[in-house]
């Protein structure tokens, strides 16, 4: 035990300050996207088996609409700049810019020296849920991915239907790369319909029986072009566990929507950011 000073309560008692006020991030176009979205024509579908993951490409401008089909299932997914692999989706900085979870107008960023808006939340079937008593909120950008490295380390074994795994065979095979040269590409998620927080007493990271139903979906306006690869978790509904072959698992549906001519003139891709990179040399 460390020894408390005679201040303690005083020092714990000072207001926190926002880390990243968003005031001056630029705001997305949501009635321009609404009309980009109306009448928007699918062109691309893509089935996620569970316990295994699928990739899709979605071109600057369209939608992709993530939806549970048969039954509540998480999804952990990943973003790449459709032609740079190296601009990938950044969790850390999506949470420090729009906090622990993710709904309508927030934005999924991208790496450094990238740093721009790679998607923008378009609609989210879940956003009514907010955060619950406990401090969980759904489409978590706070979880790293499920993996069979932790899973050995906790408690041994080999499982190969991890999240890690997943999205590495689909990129893999999506790219035509080894699974080696594929895994270090995969990155930290944004946990699709996962509903998480921090104990409040301990701050451990937790997880609950997803809100998600069949029908619900996520679905993200593409800024730039984007390969979009989504691992059906083998947690299910992350009710009670991952790492295994316990939980009820159900497929995920990815779809693109293209709009119609016309409908998003004004609107240009977001450039990557600005600084100049020379690092004070
Ligand atoms: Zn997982």
């Amino acid at each position: 035990m460390t020894h408390e000073p005679k201040d303690a309560d005083a020092r714990r008692a000072i207001e926190p300050v926002i880390c990243y006020p968003t005031e001056t991030l630029p705001v997305p176009d949501m009635p321009l996207y609404a009309g980009a979205r109306a009448g928007a024509v699918l062109v691309d579908e893509v089935l996620v088996s569970p316990r295994d993951a699928g990739a899709i490409e979605v071109p600057a401008g369209h939608f992709l609409r993530m939806s549970a089909v048969d039954g509540p299932q998480v999804g952990d997914l990943n973003l790449f700049a459709r032609d740079n692999l190296l601009e990938r989706f950044y969790s850390g900085k999506t949470r420090a810019l729009h906090g622990t979870h993710i709904t309508t107008g927030d934005r999924m960023w991208s790496s450094f020296p990238y740093l721009r808006p790679m998607a923008t939340v378009f609609e989210d079937t879940l956003g009514w849920y907010g955060i619950d008593g406990f401090g969980g909120s759904v489409h978590d950008v706070i979880g790293t991915r499920c993996d069979p490295y932790t899973g050995n380390l906790l408690s041994g074994g080999d499982y190969h239907h991890c999240c890690h795994s997943n999205l590495t065979r689909a990129l893999a095979d999506h790219t035509g790369m080894t699974l080696r040269e594929a895994e270090p590409h995969v990155h930290d998620v944004m946990n699709l319909f996962m509903c998480t927080g921090f104990t409040r007493d301990t701050g451990q990271y937790f997880m609950k029986a997803s809100p998600v139903r069949v029908g619900d979906y996520l679905e993200l306006f593409a800024e730039i072009d984007l390969l979009a690869v989504l691992s059906a978790c083998p947690g299910g509904d992350c009710a009670a566990e991952h790492t295994s072959d316990v939980a009820a698992c159900y497929p995920l549906r990815m779809q693109v929507f293209a709009p119609l001519a016309g409908r998003l003139d004004g609107w240009a891709q977001p450039q990557v950011n600005a600084y100049d990179r020379t690092h004070g040399r």
